[in-house]
């Protein structure tokens, strides 16, 4: 899968990776659906202690598993330095949480390893230190890095986080990393992923990473922004509209 051509990529799947089956099942609807990759945590930064902290070794075992029958590549959470290797040798691309934008160890241990990185900024981060967070990979010697706006604290209380739409053309004009977009996390609410799925692709993001879930009720996190796979291929269809009319095209699914 190539990251920031005139193609845009479509990443989905569930929040956490909670069994074989749920994973394997939404790996096939994302597909059919026309996802070029598969998400999917294995360890979660969770905001509780109490909450479910994602199968962690299990988990990345199901993911390689899922990838090796649907051919989707896999992106994955990692949270610490320590845990890159492990991580890097099950995962095709690592992601950085939020939370973790600006843990520096974090950053340079990606940095060294050879896998690509999904960069997402902080709760709270500005552009700039959005880029300067990817700087440290980059400085590392790791070259392939993406950068992921999924909304910003702000006073709106309506959505679980603010889209920051701006940031899609800032960055594209002052970074040439490719730009991706969560409106799962952005919005916190699945009734409003697809309009703003739909307005990052206007502004230019080269890719959308999606939450998605066989039954949404039942996740052990983030159910209530996952989309169902029918409304992940409805917002497909959208979103395959909106790259057309701003000259570009959706990545075929291999
Ligand atoms: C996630 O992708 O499930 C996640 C925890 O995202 P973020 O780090 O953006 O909150
Ligand atoms: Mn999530």
């Amino acid at each position: 899968v190539t990251l920031g051509s005139n193609q845009i990529v479509l990443i989905a799947g569930p929040c956490s990776v909670e069994s074989r089956t749920q994973t394997l099942e939404v790996a096939h609807a994302i597909k059919e659906a026309g996802a070029n990759m598969l998400r999917g945590g294995a360890y979660k930064p969770r905001s509780s202690p109490y909450s479910f902290q994602g199968l962690g070794e299990a988990g990345l075992e199901i993911l390689a598993d899922v990838r090796a029958e649907t051919g989707l590549p896999i992106v994955t959470e990692v949270m610490a330095p320590e845990m890159v290797p492990l991580v890097a040798s099950f995962a095709d691309m690592l992601q950085i949480g939020a939370r973790n934008m600006q843990n520096y160890p974090l950053l340079n241990a990606v940095g060294e390893s050879q896998r690509p990185v999904l960069l997402k900024r902080g709760l709270s981060a500005t552009i700039e230190e959005l880029l300067m967070a990817a700087e440290y990979v980059l400085s590392h010697g790791n070259r392939q890095v993406a950068l992921c706006e999924r909304g910003i604290r702000t006073f709106e209380t309506a959505t679980r986080n603010t889209t920051d739409i701006n940031a899609i053309p800032v960055l594209k004009a002052q970074s040439h990393l490719p730009i991706f977009l969560d409106p799962s996390h952005s919005t916190g609410n699945w009734q409003y992923v697809g309009a703003v799925a739909r307005a990052g692709i206007a502004a230019g993001a080269d890719g959308l990473i999606v939450e998605v879930h066989m039954h949404p009720e039942r996740a052990l996190s983030d159910g209530g922004q996952s989309l169902k796979p029918e409304r992940f291929a409805e917002m497909v269809r959208q979103v395959r509209l909106i790259a057309e009319a701003v000259g570009r095209e959706l990545t075929p699914v291999s």
